[in-house]
């Protein structure tokens, strides 16, 4: 099989593999679609910066991975081949106690933590070996794509979302409008949030948070943003503020446009942040929350909400390639010029 690997230098390399035999509780995925992440761009495309969790092996690419099982090793206990699964993108040692919570992003066993794309083979090759304890049931009304979109984006914006709480008496602002910010406002309307405000520098991004009706209004990133979101929520600021930027700013923005007794939640990784406590946070008495991906069981429990609130991930792919023209689609991505990118297999593309 082909698979897609990276190198480092801002281009992706295509090489050869075997097709991995699935052992025990193993499966082996025929993969459909597989999205990029702005961590694969950030840690990983570019440069090799990652170090840990974040530390790029020489592996096949690719952290948000759906198929369908084609065979199954022995002892596996529920799913079957033919299973349409989402692959939850970090395989934990499963006996630590953060993976008895379900959240194996945070596994604490050095030998046995090992994430799809980063340490251990991704979904970017026509197959792909998972265990069986990794994976999310997808229900026929989703797509691949839904699916590929949930494995890290939708998920890591749900867990935040649950952390801040969204009801229909919240505005809500979003700063930073990639994949994970228009996943954010998409999540926060099903969630019954009626005024959603984003920010952010490109124009594209801009652009197609107003034309997906994802957010009433969209700002240019800039000095004056507290005072424009005070504005137009009568002088008060925000109930909620999601960060999908890890910009400094946009942070300091995030918190500041949010009124008293306000909830933030910080979702984009890496950079920095300077804001005055006093002032900023406790005066007002507002909670900052910081919220990394998410576990499996609210994994599960976002993709029966997906299918209730008919609500398809995939609207926001807005360039879907096939495997070989897949440097295509990482510098797409790279670009930010753009929704999510996705790689896309069969009946998918
Ligand atoms: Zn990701
Ligand atoms: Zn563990």
């Amino acid at each position: 099989m082909t698979g897609a690997y990276l190198p480092g230098n801002s281009t992706v390399e295509l090489k050869e593999a075997a097709v991995p035999e699935p052992g025990h509780g193993e499966v082996l995925l025929r993969m459909k679609a597989s999205t990029i992440c702005g961590s694969d761009i950030r840690c990983i495309y570019h440069e090799h910066l990652g170090k840990g969790p974040e530390g790029y092996q020489g592996v096949i690419a690719g952290h948000e991975p759906c198929g369908q099982i084609v065979k199954t090793g022995p002892g596996c206990r529920r799913f079957g081949s033919g299973d349409r699964v989402i692959v939850y993108h970090i395989s934990g040692c499963g006996v630590c106690n953060d993976c008895r919570r379900g959240y194996m992003i945070s596994c604490t066993s050095e030998r046995y933590r090992r994430a799809y794309g980063w340490q251990r083979d991704g979904g970017m090759a026509e197959f792909l070996l998972a265990e069986e304890k990794d994976l999310i049931h997808l229900p026929r009304e989703l797509s691949y794509a839904d699916g590929a979109q949930v494995a890290c984006g939708f998920g890591t914006v749900y867990e935040g979302l649950q952390k801040i709480g969204i009801s229909g008496s919240d505005a809500v602002l979003v700063t930073g409008l990639g994949p994970v910010g228009l996943a954010a406002a998409a999540l926060c309307r099903k969630l019954g949030a009626s005024r959603i405000i984003g920010i952010d520098v490109i124009p594209e991004r801009l652009k197609l948070a107003r034309d997906l009706g994802l957010c009433e209004e969209v700002l240019v990133s800039g000095p004056d943003n507290v005072a424009e979101i005070r504005r137009l929520t009568g002088g008060q600021g925000v109930e909620r503020a999601v960060d999908c930027s890890a910009n400094d700013a946009a942070r300091a923005t995030a918190i500041r446009a949010t009124r008293k007794w306000g909830r933030i939640v910080f979702l984009g990784e890496g950079g920095r942040v300077e804001f005055n406590p006093s002032p900023d946070i406790i005066h007002d008495q507002k909670t900052i929350f910081g919220s990394w991906v998410t576990s499996t069981w609210l994994m599960e429990e976002l993709v029966e909400r997906l299918v209730r609130w008919n609500l398809h991930p995939a609207d926001l792919v807005t360039h879907r390639f096939p495997l070989d023209r897949v440097s295509e689609a990482y510098a797409v991505m790279a670009s930010g010029r753009c929704g999510k990118v996705a790689v896309c297999f069969d009946e998918e593309l």
